[in-house]
């Protein structure tokens, strides 16, 4: 077939790049227990995760081809975290060998398949339970993940039954829960509203006996596509955590994507 255009060529700033992680990391500095992790789906570039793996960044990823990208590109084992719906088996068996920090469990039948494979290889591998708080994103229908309709995660009100269930496998070391309503959000209040949520379910669980020792806060913070838009900024987001979660004595997990890229234009 012969070309009717020149391929398409993009050129990503360095400097920006930089820039838009220490805004996203000197937001959270009030949170001293915490772990960055860019989601790689936004930017899968090696030059662009070597720029995030010097400024700090782990990495939060979906596929194994994401995983072998996060490692080529320096991150280490324990800062990935493998996020996403349909893990394949041989894609858990990549995590574990490369010693992964953290799988989030998307539901319970994930978890039990994830605690055999871990099992058989003598491990245990470290998990957060992905919970889906039920709660309107206010943005895009095809990127928003946190209503009950949506296929992410345990639906909230089973997350407590869920997780002393995978708790008590010995391939599992259940520590902690995870949550992700969406992208490109134009307000706190739902990223607020899932948060309560959650650290209400912190508190049931260990009320339970449950050892819960990290919270991971997803993403959604939206990028500026056109002028004259207005989106929280991380500074703003950073009070917000702060003030909702700073009492939930854990370590506190954040997977940005557009808003830690070279897209966001306003900070
Ligand atoms: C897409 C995605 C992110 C990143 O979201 P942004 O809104 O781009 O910051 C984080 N975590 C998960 C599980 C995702 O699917």
């Amino acid at each position: 077939m012969p070309r009717k255009s020149a391929p398409p060529v993009y050129v990503y700033s360095r400097a920006t790049l930089e820039r838009h992680a220490r805004v996203f990391n000197e937001a959270l500095a009030a949170l001293p227990k915490r772990h960055v992790a860019f989601a790689i789906k936004a930017n899968p570039n090696l030059a662009v995760l070597r720029v995030m793996q010097r400024e700090g960044f782990g990495a939060d990823v979906v596929s194994g081809g994401e995983l072998a990208r996060a490692l080529a590109a320096g991150m280490p084992g324990h800062d990935i975290v493998f996020s996403g719906v349909g893990k394949l088996e041989r894609e858990m068996v990549q995590g574990l060998e490369a010693g992964i920090g953290q799988f989030n469990i998307e539901s319970e039948e994930e978890g039990i398949e994830l605690a055999e494979v871990a099992a058989a290889r003598g491990q245990r591998a470290a998990c957060a339970l992905r919970v889906n708080p039920d709660v309107d994103a206010r943005t895009h229908e095809k990127i928003s993940t946190g209503k009950a309709e949506n296929k992410f995660g345990v639906p909230i009100d089973r997350a407590a039954g869920i997780y002393a269930r995978l708790a008590a496998l010995p391939g599992l070391d259940m520590r902690g829960v995870a949550v992700h309503i969406g992208s490109q959000l134009q307000h706190l209040q739902p990223l607020e509203d899932a948060f309560v949520k959650l650290g209400a379910l912190i508190a049931e669980l260990r009320a339970n006996g449950q050892t819960v020792t990290h919270a991971d806060l997803g993403g959604g913070l939206g990028v500026t596509y056109k002028a004259g838009e207005v989106y929280p900024t991380p500074a703003e987001y950073g009070a917000m955590v702060a003030r909702v979660c700073s009492s939930w004595d854990v370590t506190l997990m954040f997977e940005p994507a557009g808003s830690s890229s070279a897209m966001r234009a306003c900070c």
